[in-house]
């Protein structure tokens, strides 16, 4: 099957995007080529970590096939709506159709200035290029919905920040970059033309079978919402938190997109948030449902034109739909809160599963490790992790007369992309010019729930002394 570079969007109409060319750098040098998606995109095997992939997944040369642009979305950030956002430091070179027929963006991100960048340099640190690298792929390996992580490579430039860092550049993979935003940027315009052909081109491009319905446009909110829903049950059943989830980061596809400040929780804390600028904890772990229900009303709203010519109608429509979001998250969290500790039944699974999250909490106890150890054949790691393990004891056999533990292996990871340990990779990448420990950390999380003596070191949450607990953009 050949590579077959297309640009559908650029069609859709001139608005919505700018084109530009990515900024060149002086010297760039690879820091990860991910051959195994490389393959699926149907990448050409010349550009595989070569010389030549070099020069254009760094911007410095534009290959013919790509019709680089940067593309306009507005956003509520922290509530606040701003009319224009856009891709200020990256670039959508080209959409492809990947070897299962699935159509995906090819985006470089830290590739220099746009029309869009305000008053941003357009540049990205390597710290984030390698947390997004490293996280985007662990969570496809952890099954979770996600934009990936095709290349990243250094340009051998700084990037100034509260410091002078070396600066890097990401290729990143998506089946859109459509965002929530992307639809309010569309509404502002005021042209209803172009927000039927953007609904349209969106139901097009992810949700196919919704063509024929006469509903379609509220069934289009019916399924990004329910796909936001199933992806955030996910999210938290991981414990990951996703630290801005503002509407220009929330995907109309359903994928996790924009690993800035984002963290795994460690000890079980409702109440954790990681991100520097999140003062408030808007974006902590146990708001997440909530905010994404608040920026699917956002996306509702851009779609009420469409949804009926009667304004009155079209709201009490959109409202009924996201009504049921509440209900639609909590099915998912507790199916997977369920499959986690083995039992079928949610009537018996819920309060289990409530009673398991309250000892780890009152006991600071990992939350990956917490189930991880309950797929073990003998109990001993498991007590060892709770300090009263009379109470745990309680619990334990109240769980065991109802529970599978047959392949909670399986659905517990044993390896998470820990906070401490992408910390570690990216001092010694981005002082050193070191990549041991980020190649390490690959290869373990590539395959999170086989438990390897290799990574013994790196199993364990952090010590005090190692725990991160602030991340930046
Ligand atoms: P984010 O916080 O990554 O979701 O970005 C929010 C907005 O700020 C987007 O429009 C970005 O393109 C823009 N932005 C973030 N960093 C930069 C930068 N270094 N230069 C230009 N624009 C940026
Ligand atoms: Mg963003
Ligand atoms: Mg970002």
């Amino acid at each position: 099957m050949p590579f077959r570079p297309e640009h559908s969007y650029q069609d859709l109409s001139e608005q919505l995007f700018a084109p530009c060319k990515a900024t060149p750098v002086h010297a760039p040098q690879w820091i990860a080529f991910n051959e195994e998606l490389a393959k699926q995109l149907q990448i050409p095997q010349e550009l595989w970590a070569t010389e030549k992939g070099l020069q254009i997944f760094s911007g410095n040369q534009t290959p013919e096939w790509a019709t680089p642009a940067a593309l306009a979305y507005a956003g509520h950030q922290f509530a606040n709506f701003v009319p224009q956002l856009g891709d200020g430091r990256a670039l959508l070179l080209t959409e492809v159709i990947a070897n299962n027929q699935q159509r995906y963006d090819i985006q470089l991100k830290g590739s220099g200035r746009t029309p869009y960048s305000r008053g941003g340099d357009g540049r990205s640190p390597m710290g984030p290029v390698i947390r997004e690298y490293l996280v985007s792929e662990a969570m496809h390996k952890l099954n979770v919905p996600t934009t990936r992580a095709l290349a990243a490579v250094a340009t051998g430039e700084w990037v100034q920040r509260d410091t002078a860092q070396p600066g890097a550049i990401l290729t990143r993979v998506a089946k859109s970059h459509l965002r929530v935003g992307t639809a309010q940027y569309v509404l502002h315009l005021r042209d209803y033309n172009l927000l039927k052909s953007f609904a349209d081109y969106v139901i097009d491009r992810h949700y196919p079978a919704l063509k024929d319905f006469a509903t379609l446009y509220l069934d289009l909110l019916e399924h990004v919402q329910n796909k936001q829903a199933q992806l955030i049950a996910k999210w938290m059943s991981l414990g990951f938190i996703h630290g801005v989830m503002n509407t220009d980061n929330m995907t109309l596809s359903g994928e996790t997109i924009d690993y800035g400040p984002c963290a795994f929780m460690e000890a079980y804390d409702p109440a954790t948030k990681f991100s520097f600028i999140d003062k408030r904890g808007r974006y902590a772990y146990h708001n997440q449902p909530a905010i994404g229900l608040w920026n699917i009303a956002r996306f509702a709203e851009t779609l009420l034109p469409l949804i009926d010519d009667d304004p009155d109608k079209a709201v009490a429509q959109a409202t009924a739909t996201i009504e049921t979001f509440q209900t639609t998250y909590e099915d998912y969290y507790w199916k997977e809160m369920s499959r986690k500790i083995g039992v079928n039944d949610p009537t018996i699974a819920k309060p289990l599963v409530e009673r398991y999250l309250n000892l780890m909490q009152a006991q600071q106890v990992d939350f990956t490790q917490a189930f991880r150890f309950l797929g073990d054949a003998t109990p001993e790691r498991a007590q060892q992790l709770f300090e009263n393990s009379d109470s745990w004891q309680i619990w334990f056999n109240d769980w065991q007369a109802h529970a599978d533990r047959s392949d909670l292996h399986q659905v517990n990871p044993a390896y998470i992309p820990r906070n401490h340990l992408i910390e570690l990779a990216i001092q010694a990448a981005a002082n050193d010019g070191d990549l041991t420990i980020f190649n390490r950390l690959q290869r373990m999380l590539a395959d999170p729930f086989t438990e390897r003596t290799e990574f013994k070191d790196w199993f364990e949450p952090a010590k005090s002394e190692q725990a991160i607990t602030q991340t930046f953009c």
